[in-house]
């Protein structure tokens, strides 16, 4: 369904993660840009993917000209490299006054810091330990429990 406002949003690295925000934001009719250094990572984008793909490094200021990041309601920031996220993030938030900049990142103990900077921040690793606490491990004490009481 197309969003009533629709943003425009970079996408920068176009790998598991990237792409899979990218189809999803391009399928509820957001404008979006991805970025990648490999251009075969764009082979992930699914056939009605509507957006736009720039290919190169973007720790170079031109790629991310290229892909308008300046003109961005937001920006996230995936490649798998966290110091290249952490530095594209900044220069997307601090030099270019983009609104809304969401970087991944691998390290948890580091979240504080990057929030200081003006980043929201991802920890693909940290979320995936909240799910398995919160629902596998949680649900696991009910059934053994019920189990138990019978
Ligand atoms: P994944 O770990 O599957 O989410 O993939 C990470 C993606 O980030 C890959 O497609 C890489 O090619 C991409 N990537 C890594 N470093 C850079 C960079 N400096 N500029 C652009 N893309 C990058």
């Amino acid at each position: 369904m197309p969003a009533t406002k629709s943003l425009f949003i970079v996408i920068v690295g176009c790998g598991r993660l990237g792409s899979y925000l990218a189809n999803r934001l391009s399928r509820q009719g957001h404008h979006v840009v991805v970025v990648d250094a490999h251009p075969e990572a764009f082979d992930a984008l699914s056939p009605d993917y509507s957006g736009f793909r720039v290919e190169g490094d973007a720790s170079e200021f031109a790629v991310l000209s290229q892909a308008n990041i300046d003109q961005a309601d937001m920006v996230i920031v995936t490649t798998n490299n966290e110091n290249i996220n952490v530095m594209v993030g900044q220069v997307a938030r601090k030099l270019l006054n983009v609104p809304r900049v969401v970087v991944r990142i691998e390290e948890p103990d580091r979240r504080a810091t990057y929030e200081q900077l003006g980043l929201d921040t991802v920890c693909p690793a940290s979320l995936v330990g909240d799910e398995i606490l919160q629902s596998m491990v949680q649900h696991t004490m009910t059934t053994l429990r019920s189990g138990l009481g019978q």
